[in-house]
Order: structure tokens, then sequence, then C-alpha cells
């Protein structure tokens, strides 16, 4: 058997994306995944089935709440709860497939099954050892646990993200547990397809991490969408019966205890680096208190010709944050200079509207002690989130007092996810807000709300 170069271990975004620059660069590569198909956590059970569902449950809600508003009468749309699974199982599918027609295309080996790695430069998978001069471990992460709660997939009672993606039917209540990212596109989901759903916190506040004003902002959308939070309230049990559970939780005010019950409980509490069965321990690799895989600047793990990228390694759990990793450790495998700018890492909520941002927060900045701007825009004085029914949010922008240079920006609003690259990418060039202030932007578009926000940051925005 030939020695690969490269051998990918894990075809989640990080995995999978490594292996197609690492081929691209000329080196002969091999990635090994367990799963039946290739693209990870994200395309099968994460970003992309989400997104499906989040996709057509928005539909029905515009159906349900604005199509009237816009003249488009009786439309009495119904739930076809096995369709939408059918429709969110296709994107999943022509994705996947997607990646087997790169990794062919390529010439990359899809090594079929779970890796251990038994040396430096030796992967074995199954009864055959396979010999490759580095190996990138692209392994991802999995739900974090609660304790005390014990969660059931197959049951569909007690659910991770995985089980609420495939739940066998619409719940009338659910309760998320975690105002994170997962729990609340997820929450929203369900809200929208009717469920009464209630989101149980053990911080005051949701999205941690996020900045403070988006966070409460975000909190008033979606309380008006018929979410109810409950924040400051640790769990400490759930309890299932015929099909239904019981929420029991304190609140870390006054200690007192509550129960909430519902058809459905959904953990969303986290996630942590997935490494099982890799035999990182006998081999030394230095993990992180949390788990992590240890690497330095160029993702390299203790033991050499052993690198770590994405879920599986400190920082923020995206899928393109694992990609730009995933790139960056292919270019250092084939003897050039990868780099990721951490400090432009957008994060985005896929929910209605969306909530972006990038760089960072108002807190955060004021913490580094420099001394800086605020430009802040409503989507109110936006003609066209006006006609989407969206016109709740905002963008702020965050700027050096002394340079203008843009620190960060926040968007709650329609396609906030898209809007905000354009501050990515005048990140990336260190840009000043008045570059973005002095650049034409089509109207009418949601993005000449950035805009406004950087004007907001000099002379003052326009239509505010
Ligand atoms: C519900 C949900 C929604 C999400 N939505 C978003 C979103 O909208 N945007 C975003 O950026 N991120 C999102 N994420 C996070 C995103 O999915 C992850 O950050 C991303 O998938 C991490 O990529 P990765 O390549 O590090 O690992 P993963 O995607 O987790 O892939 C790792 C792969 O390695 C395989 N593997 C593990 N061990 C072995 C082994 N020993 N041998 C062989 N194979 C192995 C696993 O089977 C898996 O397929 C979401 C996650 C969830 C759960």
């Amino acid at each position: 058997m030939s020695t690969y170069d490269l051998i990918v271990i894990g075809a989640g975004p990080g995995g999978y994306v490594c292996a197609i620059r690492a081929a691209q660069l000329g080196l002969k590569v091999a990635c090994v995944e367990g799963r039946e198909t290739l693209g990870g956590t994200c395309l099968n059970v994460g970003c992309i089935p989400s997104k499906a569902l989040l996709h057509a449950s928005h539909m029905l809600h515009e159906s349900h709440e604005n199509f009237a508003k816009m003249g488009l009468m009786n439309a009495h749309v119904d739930v076809d709860w096995s369709q939408m699974q059918s429709y969110k199982a296709e994107t999943v599918g022509t994705n996947t497939k997607g990646i087997e027609f790169l990794f062919k295309k390529n010439k990359i080996d899809w090594i079929k099954g779970w890796a251990e790695i038994e040396g430096a430069g030796k992967v074995k998978v199954g009864d055959t050892t396979y010999e490759t001069r580095n190996i990138v471990i692209a392994t991802g992460s999995e739900p974090s646990a609660l304790k005390g709660v014990e969660v059931d997939n197959a049951g569909g009672v007690v659910v991770d993200s995985t089980g609420a993606l495939v739940l066998p039917n619409i719940p009338k209540s659910m309760v998320v547990i975690g105002a994170g990212v997962i729990g609340l596109e997820l929450g929203s989901v369900y809200a929208r397809l009717g469920a009464e759903v209630t989101v149980v916190e053990f911080l005051d506040f949701i999205t941690p991490g996020m900045d403070g004003e988006v966070q409460k902002q975000f909190q008033k959308i979606l309380t008006k969408q018929g979410l109810k939070f409950v924040l400051g309230a640790a769990v400490s049990g759930v309890t299932t019966d015929n099909g239904t559970a019981k929420v029991t939780y304190k609140l870390r005010k006054d200690d007192s205890e509550h129960v909430i019950d519902a058809d459905c409980v959904l953990v969303a509490t986290g996630r942590r680096p997935y490494v099982a069965g890799l035999g990182l321990d006998k081999l030394g690799v230095e993990m992180t208190e949390r788990g992590f895989v240890k690497v330095n600047d160029h993702w390299q793990t203790s033991v050499k010709g052993i690198y770590a990228i994405g879920d599986a390694v400190p920082g923020p759990m995206l899928a393109h944050k694992a990609e730009d990793e995933g790139m960056a450790v292919a270019e250092v495998v084939a003897g050039k200079h990868g780099h990721v700018n951490y400090n432009v890492i957008p994060g985005v909520i896929y929910t209605t509207p969306e909530v972006a941002s990038v760089g960072l927060t108002e807190e955060a900045a004021k913490d580094s002690g420099r001394k800086i701007k605020v430009g802040k825009f409503p989507f109110m004085g936006n003609a066209r989130a006006k006609a989407l029914f969206q016109a709740d949010g905002f963008v702020k922008m965050i700027v050096d007092a002394e340079t203008d240079r843009v620190l960060g920006c926040h968007i709650i609003g329609p396609n906030a996810g898209e809007m905000i690259h354009e501050v990515c990418v005048a990140m990336e060039f260190g840009a000043a807000a008045e570059d973005i202030a002095l650049t034409c932007h089509a109207h009418p578009t949601c993005s000449e709300a950035v805009r406004e926000a950087a004007l907001a940051c000099g002379s003052g925005a326009i239509h505010v």
C-alpha cells in the first residue's frame, strides 16, 4: 500500500475542505469518515437540515402572518410534516452527494469507518493500517450532556439537536433548555409550526457572548413571536411519563423550584469536542482542560505530524471557522503559509429576523480600554426592511474613536447573515467606518442600513 501525504480524520466542513485544498495543492490525500455520508455534523445533523426547517417554517409564518397584509388572500397553508422532513432530507442528500463528487473530482480516497491513530504516520481503520506523512484530526463535536437529564433521541421526548431535527411529529409544547444559537433556531422552528415554546436559560440573558443591546432586542422580538423565556433558571432534572416530560428548575434569584410540562424537551446546552476512539491518550497528544485538542498557531498538536482543526480545537464552534482552518492547515502541510484571521469570523443566527455579528461587541471594545464610537441605525428607517415586515432590528457599528477603524458590527435584521460580509471585508482590509459610509450602496437594499450605521459613526445617518 502506498503512503499518503495526508490522511484527514473526519469529513465535516473542516475535514473535507482540508482534504480538497490539500489535493488541489498536489498532495496524495485520503479522508476517513465513520458516518455513512460525508459532510459531518454540518451537512447531516447541523447547519443544513436546521436551515431547511427554518426556511420551510418561515414560509409558513409568512403565509399565516403576512400574506393577507400584502393582498394575498385565503392562503390556508397546512403543514405536511413528513413532506417537510423529505424536503429536509433531500436538501441534506444533494449536499452530501456533492461532497462525494468533489472527492472523486479531486482524487481523494474516502476511507469508510472509524479511525484510530496508532502513532505518528499510522491510521488504523477496521483491520487496515494506512501510512501517511501527516494526519489532520477533524473529528468535530457532539452535544454536551446536562446533569440529571437523559437524552433519548429515538424516544422523541427528551432530545438533543440531532433528535429535534427528526421528531416523529410536531409537539404541542416544547421546553428548550439553553438560549444559545441552536436552541433558539430550533425553538423558532417549532414555535412557527405551532408549538408553545418555553426557553429555560441558566444565565440572565440569551445568546451569551453577543452584544448586550442585541441580546435584549433579540429577546424582545422572539417574545413577540410567541417564545417564552425563563432566565436565571437552573434545570435540575427532567422526568418522562407516557410520552410527556416534566422539567424541574430552580430560579437562581430566590431558589424557588418550578415545574413545566411539555410534550418535548430539547437539550441545547452547547457542544463538546469529540475525539473518542482516536487513541490520543496513548499518543500523548496534549489536551486543554475543557477537552479540546491543544494546537499551536499552525494547528500542530504536541505530536509532530499530527494536526487538529475545527470543533475539536478551541475557538468558535462554527462550520466556516472549521473550513478556514481546513484550508489553512492544508497549506501548512503543503509547505505554504496558512492563515486564519480569528478577529474576523462572523456569527449568524438564522431566525427571522437574522442576527449577525463580527468582531468586538460594545462591551468587549470598552473592556479593551480603547476609546470607541458607536454608530447605530434602526431598520425602521430602511424602506426595504419595512416592506419585508422586518423593521424591528438595527445595525450597530463599533469603531475606534481615534482611527475610525471598524472593530465590530452587530445586525438584527432581514438577511443580516448576508449583509455582515461587507463589514467582514472592510475589517479584513483595515477599513475605516468612513470607507463604508462613502461607498455607494444600491437602493432599496437592507445593506443601506449598514452604510447608515457607518455614517452614524461620523457626521450622522440620513434617514433618522
Ligand atoms: C443543529 C446545529 C446547527 C448548526 N448550525 C450552524 C450554522 O448555521 N452555522 C455554522 O457555522 N455552524 C453551525 N453548526 C455548527 C457546525 O455544524 C460545526 O461547527 C461544524 O460542523 C464543525 O465542523 P468540523 O469539521 O469540525 O466537525 P464535524 O462537522 O462535527 O465533522 C466531524 C466528522 O468527523 C467524523 N468522525 C469523528 N471521529 C471520527 C473517527 N475516529 N473516524 C472517522 N470519522 C470520525 C464524524 O462522524 C463527523 O462526521 C450547527 C451545529 C448544529 C448541531
